[in-house]
């Protein structure tokens, strides 16, 4: 994961290394070097340009530490860097009243996957999760969320074959929910190829009638700075809580995780890194940032 990202900033700090002080001439090559390995990895270009300014200005000012190398000593201010632009702390799921998880995205980002997934690490955690599937245009996703609900041994509720309705779906999949007794609800909702007005709609009238107190989007890491616009343009209309980037183990790149934050504005909650039930993970901005720097 991150690979490639990974090995050209190896790249550019390579360079630093043997240099007794960090100067402005020393540094600017290998920061032109670390911003074009940015710029490759898919990293939005503003955010490129103001994480690589911070560094300098930040390297620039600082003496040299006698214990550390210069370079060793840029590393630990682009991780820092790095850490703030993820996010810098674990943002919680909140799991309070009415305990309602909306999640959604486009199609083949990974909802109804994901959505299993984190039934499945609330049940590890000793919760009580529920899944509802409201996709009411694809009966192959509702049966997508079944199978996936048996296997990791989670009730799911199927809207009815003949509800065209997916705000109709949500509200039978709240009452089915009371019935069950309660526990955390996960709504996936149905996708489309693109963003476009009618999804956008319905999830804004989804989103009304269930009052959730988490709104996840999924977006495809693998997509780049279009995984970045779609969490933007679902943020402005669905106001999202946290995101949850899917197939990062698939990702070369990588750079979309560290606009997200910066762009959308939410934080990033989860990863998905894997085709299998277990293969999410929260996701810790410091953990992440050590691991681009390798
Ligand atoms: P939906 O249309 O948004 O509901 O997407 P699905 O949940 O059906 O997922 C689409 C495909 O992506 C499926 O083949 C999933 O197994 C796969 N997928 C989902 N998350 C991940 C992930 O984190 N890594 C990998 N490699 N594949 C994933």
């Amino acid at each position: 994961m991150l690979s490639l990202l990974q090995e050209k900033l190896e790249g550019a700090f390579k360079k630093l290394r043997g240099h007794a002080k960090i100067s402005e001439s020393n540094i600017s090559e290998s920061m032109r070097e670390i911003r074009m390995a940015l710029l490759e990895a898919d990293v939005d270009f503003k955010v490129a340009k103001d994480l690589i300014e911070n560094i300098k200005t930040k390297a620039l000012g600082e003496e040299v530490l006698r214990t550390v190398s210069p370079s060793q000593q840029i590393v630990k201010i682009f991780h820092d860097e790095m850490v703030e632009l993820l996010g810098r702390e674990t943002a919680p799921l909140d799991l309070g009243q009415p305990q309602r998880i909306l999640v959604a995205g486009l199609n083949g980002a990974g909802k109804t996957t994901t959505s299993a997934k984190l039934a499945l690490l609330l049940k590890k955690q000793g919760k009580r999760p529920l899944l509802v599937a409201c996709d009411v245009f694809r009966p192959a996703a509702v049966k997508q969320l079944a199978v996936l609900g048996e296997s990791i041994g989670v009730p799911v509720f199927q809207p009815s074959p003949d509800e065209k309705d997916a705000v109709r779906a949500a509200q039978q999949g709240m009452e089915w929910v009371k019935q069950q007794g309660g526990g955390i609800a996960i709504y996936d909702t149905a996708g489309r190829q693109e963003v476009d007005d009618e999804l956008l709609a319905e999830l804004v009238k989804i989103r009304e009638s269930l009052q959730p107190q988490e709104v996840l989007l999924v977006a495809d890491a693998a997509t780049g700075q279009q995984a970045v616009s779609v969490a933007k343009t679902f943020n402005d209309s669905i106001k999202v809580t946290g995101l949850i980037l899917t197939k990062l183990d698939g990702d070369a790149r990588g750079g979309a995780l560290l606009s997200m934050k910066q762009v959308t504005g939410c934080p990033v909650k989860f990863v998905g890194v894997g085709e299998k039930m277990e293969q999410l993970e929260v996701f810790h901005p410091d953990r992440m940032a050590q691991r681009i720097l390798g």
